[in-house]
Formats: C-alpha cells, sequence, structure tokens
C-alpha cells in the first residue's frame, strides 16, 4: 500500500493549482499505471482485490486532498456489476476497461419524484423477447459526461416495485441523451440528467436477475457509504489541519490566536468527532471484510461521518476569518462539496432513520412511511442490544 500512497502523494504535488487538480478522470488515468483505479477489483480483473479496510485508507487521503477525488480509488459504481454471481463476457469487458481507466461508470437512480424513495422510480425498461425497450428521466446524476456507462435502475413491470432491476447502458445508446445541472459543489465530476427514449438494452445488458435492482443496490452502496464516510473524515481532516496551522500562526491582540481556549475546545471537539467516526469507518469496513451484515453500519457512518466533517470545515472557515471566506483557500469547497454528500447517496436524515429503525422495528418505521402493508413483523419496544442485532 505505502508504494501506492506514494503515487497518489506525488501526483498531488504535480498537479496542485492546474486544471486537473480536482478531475478524478485525469488522477485516474495518471495513476492507471500503479493500479489505483482497479484496486478493489478482482485479480482476475486486472485489479488488486483490496478489502474494504484498506481501501478505505485510500478514499480518506483522496478526501484529504479534495473530496472530488473521491472517484479516484477503485472501479467506484461499477463494482455493482461484480455483485452479481455471474458476470457475463460484456460485463467483464467492462470492469476490466474501467481497471485500466479506458471506461468509467455512473449510476442513475434518482428521477423528478423518487429519490430517498427508490420503490416510486417509473423509468421502464419492458421486456420486448430479444431484450428490453428503455424509457424514462432521470435527475441529479453525477458522472455522467465522463461516464462511458450508465448504470439504471428501471422497473420491468409498471408500478411493481419487486421489479426493480439494473442494466448497464452504454452512454452513446441510440435514444439516451444528457443534460447539465448547476451544482454548488464536487465539481470535479459532472451533474445533470438523463433521458431515454425507446433504448435497446440486450439481455446481456441486464445485472443479475429481473427483481434484483433492491440487492444490487444494498451490497452496492454498503461498501460505497463507508467508502464516502472516510473521503469525508479526510475531507474534515483537512480542513481541520489548516485550522491548526492557523491558530498556531495568525496573531491578534498580541499573540496567536490558538491560545484563545474556545477554539482549543473546538478543536477538540472536532478532532474527537472525526476520530470517533473515523473508528466506525473502520468498524463498518471490518464487518464488510468478515462477511457480516454492515448495511445500517453504514448507513450510520456515513450520516455521521459527513456531518462531522460538515461541522468541522465549517469551523475551519470561522477560524480562518475573512481568508477562510475568500476562495484562495479550500475550506469553502471543502464546505460546499461536504454539503453534496450529505444528500448523494442517501441523505443524512435517511440514514439516521435506517439506524433508527434498527432499534424501534420495522413497524414504527413503515407507519411512519406509511407503508403499514410491508410490516414484516411487530417488535416490543423494549431496549434491545443493538450491536448484538446487527450480527
Ligand atoms: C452531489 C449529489 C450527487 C448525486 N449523485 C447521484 C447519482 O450519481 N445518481 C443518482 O441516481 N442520484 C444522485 N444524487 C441524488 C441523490 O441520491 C438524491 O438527491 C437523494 O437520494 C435524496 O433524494 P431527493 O433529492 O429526491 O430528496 P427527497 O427524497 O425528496 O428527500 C428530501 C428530504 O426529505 C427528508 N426525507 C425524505 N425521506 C425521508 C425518510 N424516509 N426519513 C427521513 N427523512 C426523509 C430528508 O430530509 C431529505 O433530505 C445525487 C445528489 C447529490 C446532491
Amino acid at each position: 500500500m505505502i508504494a501506492e500512497f506514494d503515487a497518489i502523494r506525488s501526483l498531488a504535488r504535480q498537479l496542485r493549482g492546474t486544471s486537473n487538480w480536482n478531475s478524478p478522470i485525469a488522477w485516474r488515468k495518471k495513476l492507471a499505471s500503479h493500479g489505483i483505479p482497479g484496486l478493489d477489483a478482482p485479480l482476475q480483473f486486472g485489479g488488486n482485490n483490496f478489502s474494504a479496510t484498506q481501501m478505505v485508507e485510500f478514499f480518506a487521503i483522496c478526501g484529504q486532498i479534495d473530496l472530488d477525488l473521491r472517484d479516484v480509488p477503485g472501479v467506484g459504481h461499477a463494482r455493482i456489476i461484480l455483485q452479481q454471481e455471474h458476470i457475463n463476457t460484456v460485463q467483464q469487458q467492462i470492469i476490466s476497461r474501467v481497471v485500466k481507466s479506458e471506461d468509467f461508470v455512473a449510476v442513475a437512480i434518482t428521477e423528478e419524484d423518487a429519490g430517498s424513495d427508490i420503490r416510486n422510480i417509473s423509468t421502464l425498461a419492458l421486456p420486448n423477447g430479444k431484450g428490453y425497450i428503455l424509457n424514462g428521466e432521470k435527475l441529479y446524476v453525477a458522472r455522467l459526461e465522463q461516464a462511458t456507462h450508465i448504470i439504471v435502475f428501471a422497473k420491468v413491470i409498471p408500478s411493481h416495485y419487486e421489479t426493480i432491476s439494473a442494466f448497464i447502458v452504454p452512454i452513446h445508446s441510440p435514444g439516451v441523451n444528457t443534460k447539465a445541472i448547476d451544482a454548488m459543489g464536487l465539481h470535479g465530476v459532472s451533474f445533470g440528467g438523463v433521458s431515454f427514449h425507446d433504448v435497446f438494452l440486450p439481455d446481456e445488458f441486464r445485472l443479475g436477475n429481473e427483481g434484483d435492482g433492491f440487492r444490487l443496490f444494498s451490497d452496492h452502496f454498503t461498501y460505497w457509504r463507508i467508502a464516502m464516510a472516510a473521503a469525508a473524515v479526510g475531507c474534515g481532516r483537512g480542513a481541520v489541519n489548516q485550522a491548526i496551522d492557523y491558530l498556531r500562526k495568525r496573531q491578534a491582540f498580541g499573540g496567536p490566536i490558538g491560545r484563545f481556549t474556545h477554539l482549543q475546545q473546538e478543536l477538540s471537539r472536532h478532532i474527537s468527532h472525526l476520530h470517533m467516526t473515523w473508528l466506525l469507518v473502520l468498524s463498518a469496513a471490518d464487518r464488510l471484510d468478515s462477511k457480516k451484515r454492515a448495511y445500517v453500519d453504514a448507513a450510520m457512518v456515513k450520516a455521521e461521518a459527513v456531518e462531522a466533517a460538515l461541522d468541522a470545515a465549517d469551523w475551519s472557515m470561522q477560524v480562518h476569518g475573512a481568508r477562510g471566506y475568500t476562495t484562495d483557500l479550500d475550506l469553502e469547497k471543502r464546505v460546499r462539496d461536504l454539503k453534496g454528500l450529505r444528500v448523494a447517496d442517501g441523505a443524512t436524515d435517511v440514514l439516521r432513520g435506517q439506524v433508527a429503525r434498527e432499534l424501534l422495528g420495522d413497524e414504527l418505521y413503515d407507519i411512519s412511511l406509511g407503508r403499514q402493508t410491508y410490516t414484516r413483523h411487530s417488535v416490543s419496544l423494549f431496549p434491545r442490544n443493538f450491536w448484538d442485532q446487527l450480527d
């Protein structure tokens, strides 16, 4: 791992101040010879087969440099392909090209009326005997301009959420059109919408079986949320490091501002929260590597890491006074980027709701969502041992 870390640090020195600084695609291409884009891919695809515990270190260092670099290590959303029991030749080739940084994969789930409420998607992939015909529109999707392929979640039967399935769609397929949407941060990749008009998808573009969409989603996003939590902790740590320097350096009223105890107290609080969330990242990654259920751990750590990092970056801006408010420093960028991550890949309050569900049981959760019919079992409200339950 040391050689890979050195390659990332050395590239950071080369690219600082250039237009490629926050372009994950440029970084992936330059780091392909060091194996960085394939770190978490299996060996048979040319990857390094790194564990989640190893990968979080890479996401953290990239997040510390710049949150836009969260897309640099590993195969990213192409990992959805790897969650299948059988990966066909077409899909194997895509993974191999992603590992070499020739391909890049976006994921399109969100729609105008379906964000957190994924069951409500209306994009349809109707079977036509030879494959599927895809119609619909996705919004607020990252990476479309950089992507060679999009993994699209769609229903196979209208209104049947049980039939949500995933398909890999080449971005230049006839009937695929993208549009840009202005976003306040995370500009290293694009942000926008994509529409599908009678797009033909052969059977081999379907991932898993019809109706496997939720399983593929939760298997992949368990990993990805832990990864994004690690990137967030790194981003927050980078902001606090700048505050530490400034607390020592900045003179006011005859001495360094770091002598003010209220700033010392806040420094301690932010570093402690970031360290606590980092330990949660390691614990969640370890559960994943040990093949234990980690979906709720991932929800917990993604929510808390992003909030801790955002709190820390906002404080660091304040410590820097007017300088913190300028674009001469990257603190305002860290805040803008973290605000994006607070919503992307599961909004904080939705993820906290998943943790609460683990404690309260399905019944209250389903009632809160008006979903009494989906209740799987009723629960008592006596406190239960949260940690034991996760096994
Ligand atoms: C930077 C960025 C990148 C993104 N990239 C992608 C991408 O690549 N692909 C993609 O498909 N999508 C992407 N998204 C979209 C993202 O996944 C959704 O925005 C997110 O799931 C929330 O959906 P929504 O915006 O429709 O909010 P809604 O679901 O409408 O929720 C709005 C708010 O209501 C509250 N809320 C809703 N439901 C609940 C609940 N059950 N419990 C508690 N509170 C709730 C929360 O406060 C939530 O923030 C991205 C978004 C951002 C900001």
